[in-house]
């Protein structure tokens, strides 16, 4: 898949080294992770924080460099384990996840980079700040809980074109002078690539598919 993703970019200008492949091996044990490991990947994203504490302190023992990113839904009760895992949060997306990440942060002196997740699809199950209010939330995280943000992400609905969605998210980085945008999966990372993204999420065209959790 490096292959496809760098001839999509060559297509759209940009150099290979402008993006970063995230491997999403969620679902997956340590025994599947540690061959891309050996082959000299680092930079892994996890859904869930249980199953990422599970295997991850482990695998970093033998490779302390990797670069752990939570992707998944993050409740409050579980910040204090998210600031202690990750070292990049990409999904906070509301006031209350930005205070105790706050507090979290300072009380252990740890600072993973921060993306905001954006519900551009504005769908109800979907987690994220809608973009109308994305500026605002943006603003406070800044102003009000003295956050510095790394970036945005975006999960575009399954069923639509992803293009407008990674539009969208662009656009509102560059309004708000963040450098990460995260966004392209499996299906989609080409067009992603194109246009703009600097991180690209992708488990099953690197790990096969996912049996059911
Ligand atoms: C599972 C997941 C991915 C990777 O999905 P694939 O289609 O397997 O590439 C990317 N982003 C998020 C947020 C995910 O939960």
């Amino acid at each position: 898949m490096r292959a496809e993703l760098k001839s999509a970019l060559e297509e759209a200008g940009r150099d290979s080294g402008e993006i970063e492949i995230i491997a999403v091996s969620k679902t997956h044990s340590a025994d599947f992770i540690r061959p891309l490991l050996i082959a000299g990947h680092r930079v892994f994203g996890e859904n869930r924080i249980q199953e990422a504490a599970a295997k991850w302190p482990a695998l970093r023992d033998d490779f302390d460099d990797v670069v752990l990113h939570l992707i998944g839904p993050l409740q409050s009760n579980k910040a204090k384990e998210a600031v202690a895992l990750f070292d990049v949060i990409e999904t906070l997306d509301r006031p209350k996840i930005a205070r105790v990440l706050a507090a979290e942060m300072e009380k252990q002196d740890k600072h993973p980079a921060l993306l905001v997740q954006v519900n551009t699809g504005e769908e109800p199950q979907k987690a994220g700040i809608l973009p109308a209010e994305a500026d605002a939330f943006i603003a406070q995280c800044r102003d009000e809980f003295s956050l510095s943000l790394a970036g945005v992400m975006c999960i575009p609905p399954v069923d639509e074109p992803p293009a407008p969605h990674f539009a969208l998210l662009a656009k509102i980085a560059e309004r708000n002078d963040l450098e990460t945008i995260s966004m392209g999966m499996s299906h989609d990372y080409a067009i992603a690539a194109q246009m703009g993204a600097t991180h690209v999420r992708v488990g099953s065209a690197i790990f096969g598919p996912r049996g059911t959790p």
